[in-house]
């Protein structure tokens, strides 16, 4: 039977770190604040928001909230940004995506200053990740890597699948993965031989968005399985893009989902939140890896 990869109470212990952190930022009198922005009124965003800014109150990181009309101008969104940038109570800003379809969400990104961009995905900030410099590191990415130290995975010398390859999930990996001194194969959509690919890996990986995809004849015996997707089955459950009942009793470590890699991106968002009030307070702010 595989070693469940309990995100939920991971979370819980990086959630703790974050509030000590927030704490003492308080008792120096310095700010520690998240700004979450919302554009229109999809309904999964509501639900990721709510659940945002409900952690920072748990966390004691204050937050301003901006929920904005779907109507609402690239220039307006990027005016409320450059506001944000220059407001010392904001530490952290968060512009929740999908943004509608004639926003620019390049462009709205990097209107963020670097050093608030607590979801990682500044050009600057994904400069730093290449060069392997310090820098606030996407949270699912940043997730993923927490939950296998916690666990003593040690990905070095290994090699790992990932499969999906967006700018939030499959590329940051590759790159944190490989600094970790893995050896890393990113499929996509257009990969032949997905499953003989997958086969040969100690770890897998899977960020495709597409439920239970991933079958038992992907993996070799032993394998641990990262499940990053989060979709809904047939009967309308949230699921992964692992068949789960499958792949369990072949993997040594597996995550379930929900209470897997959900709980640690949400978490290192606070994480993030709180090293950029740090480094905005001129204390060393660790970023979390
Ligand atoms: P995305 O931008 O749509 O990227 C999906 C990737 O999967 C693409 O690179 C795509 O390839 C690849 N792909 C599609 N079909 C494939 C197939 N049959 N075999 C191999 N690769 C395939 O999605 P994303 O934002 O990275 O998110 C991926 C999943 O993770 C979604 O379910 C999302 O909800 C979930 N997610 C979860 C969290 C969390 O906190 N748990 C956070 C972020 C995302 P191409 O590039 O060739 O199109």
């Amino acid at each position: 039977m595989a070693v469940l990869l309990d995100g939920k109470a991971v979370a819980a212990k990086v959630l703790a770190e974050a509030t000590a952190r927030a704490e003492r930022l308080h008792v120096r009198g310095s700010s520690c604040g998240l700004a979450v922005v919302l554009v229109g009124n999809d309904p999964a965003s509501e639900v990721y928001v709510r659940n945002k800014r409900r952690d920072c109150a748990k966390c004691g990181i204050e937050t301003h909230d901006f929920d904005l009309p779907a109507t609402t101008t690239q220039e307006e969104l990027e005016a409320l940004l450059d506001r944000l940038n220059g407001d010392a109570r904001v530490s952290g800003i968060l512009v929740q995506m999908p943004l509608p379809a004639h926003i620019d969400a390049q462009r709205a990104i990097q209107h963020i200053s670097p050093e608030k961009d607590v979801d990682g995905l500044h050009p600057v900030n994904l400069g730093r990740l290449v060069l392997g410099l310090p820098g606030p590191r996407p949270c699912t990415p940043a997730g993923v890597m927490r939950l296998l130290r916690e666990y003593d995975i040690d990905v070095a010398g290994k090699e790992v699948a990932v499969f999906g390859r967006s700018v939030l999930v499959g590329k940051p990996l590759l790159l944190m993965l490989t600094e970790a001194d893995a050896t890393v194969t990113i499929c996509h959509s257009k990969t032949p031989h997905k499953a003989e690919t997958a086969q040969r890996a100690d770890v897998v990986i899977s960020a495709i968005g597409r439920a239970k995809l991933v079958k038992a004849d992907w993996m070799r015996e032993g394998a641990v399985v990262i499940d990053v997707g989060m979709n809904r089955d047939e009967d309308g459950r949230l699921c992964g893009d692992v068949d789960f009942a499958q792949v369990e009793p072949i993997a040594s470590a597996i995550t379930p989902v929900p209470g897997g890699v959900g709980p640690m991106t949400r978490a290192m968002l606070m994480l993030n939140t709180v090293a950029a009030a740090e480094r905005l307070a001129g204390l060393p702010g660790e970023w979390p890896r």
